[in-house]
């Protein structure tokens, strides 16, 4: 292949991409529309037509906001590749520094951070102006600040070792890199998801035991009845961000805890937090977190081996705006670019995530009664303002969870 072919097929594919996001956008933005005067029959008892329309409203926000994104990312990609945005930031850190391995660390981190600060508008925006705007935000901007510069930290701290010895490796390590890279990156992880609930999540959030007697008194019931041994129970303080609700697990072994947030406790009875644990029991019992990483890393072995392969051509760097070709160039352009080579996998990965979703479900319903996790869902829809009719396309593309009608009807089936 030469340069000019590939630099057509990575705009021609860009465009593609673009175009799809765009037009799944517009279904959605559509079909919204369509259904915003009546709530949906299976939830005209429990959700006032005020909540369902303030549903309509904010989703259609966030999609239109979307869509700017979209067309701002694709100008951005072509801006760093074709437009040689790249070549030019890797041209001035060959200038400032001789050492190879600190030339190419940082050409990826000012590439990175660049990015990011761009995309900083837009954040702002989501943040301050939509969620704000349907009462959601409950962030200050000090708040914001303090978030971004201790994310950029942790990065930097995690990542910039991390980088280093890719680098290194990708240098060094000959023919089947890829192997070492991959090994590295997957004790990475796993230190992460180590570490994470007891150092890192921390940092942005309180987390308190449970106190409530009454609840603990059940839900201890309930994890003994499934044979679950946790951590411990904590309450995270997610109404200091926002007023969407939620609950989760975190960790491995004994560093597992079981998080909800504390606008979840405010909003559930105890019999719907019950029935919401049990359905992430069910995503535990049927080792979902565990199959999730695997195929995240076969996945990842997979990409290393085509980056392998990219390396070697002169074609991939020149047909995306990269004369001077390195490692550090190589791993930057990849993994940039691959996001719109892998768009078509979304569906795929949407559906497995969905899969899920209908296994923890009907785990759940066999610990406690169907009629408090519907409850529950509803409020949980209603709270977050999720939209009760999205696009059917859109939603198979993106959604990682079933939606609401979906979900509810087979519930009641069961
Ligand atoms: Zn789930």
């Amino acid at each position: 292949m030469t340069a000019t072919q590939f630099t057509f097929i990575f705009i021609s594919a860009l465009l593609l991409t673009t175009l799809a996001k765009l037009w799944l956008a517009r279904r959605h933005l559509a079909h919204i529309a369509a259904h915003r005067d009546a709530v949906p029959g299976a939830f005209r008892e429990q959700i006032p037509l005020s909540d369902h329309q303030k549903a309509a409203d904010y989703t259609s926000a966030k999609t239109r906001f979307a869509m700017l994104g979209f067309l701002f990312d694709a100008a951005l990609l072509l801006v760093f590749t074709v437009a040689g945005g790249i070549q030019f930031i890797a041209g001035l850190c060959h200038a400032w520094f001789s050492a190879p391995l600190v030339q190419g660390v940082t050409t990826i981190v000012a590439v990175l951070m660049m990015s990011s600060l761009l995309e900083l508008p837009f954040n702002l925006y989501r943040t301050f102006v939509i969620e704000a705007r349907f009462g959601f935000n409950k962030m200050t901007l000090p708040l914001y600040l303090i978030d971004a510069l201790k994310s950029l930290l942790v990065g930097l701290i995690l990542g910039l070792p991390l980088l280093l010895g890719v680098l290194w490796l990708m240098e060094r390590m000959g023919e089947y890199w890829w192997l070492y890279v991959w090994s590295v990156w997957v004790v990475f992880n796993l230190l992460i998801l180590f570490i994470y609930p007891s150092f890192i999540a921390p940092l942005f959030n309180k987390f308190t035991p449970l106190q409530d007697e009454a609840m603990k008194a059940r839900i201890g019931a309930l994890l003994q009845k499934c044979g679950f041994a946790a951590g411990g129970l904590f309450v995270m303080d997610g109404s200091k961000r926002s007023a969407h609700g939620n609950a989760y697990f975190t960790g491995f072994g004994k560093t597992k805890r079981i998080v909800f947030f504390d606008t979840l406790l405010e909003r559930l009875s105890i019999e719907e937090v019950e029935a919401v644990l049990a359905h992430e029991l069910g995503h535990f019992k049927h080792r979902h977190v565990m199959k999730r990483i695997v195929s995240t890393f076969a996945m990842s072995l997979g990409f290393l081996w085509l980056l392998d392969q990219l390396m070697q051509t002169n074609w991939f760097y020149q047909g995306l705006g990269v004369t001077a070709p390195s490692t550090a160039l190589a791993l930057l352009l990849f993994f940039m670019t691959l996001p719109i080579f892998s768009f078509l996998l979304h569906p795929l990965l949407s559906a497995y995530s969905r899969k899920h979703e209908f296994e923890a479900d009907a785990y759940a319903v066999k610990q406690t009664a169907s009629a408090d996790l519907i409850s529950a869902l509803v409020k949980l829809y209603q709270d977050n303002a999720a939209t009760l009719t999205p696009d059917p396309l859109h939603s198979r593309f993106y959604d990682s969870h079933p939606p609401a009608a979906v979900r509810i009807a087979r519930l009641q089936a069961q």
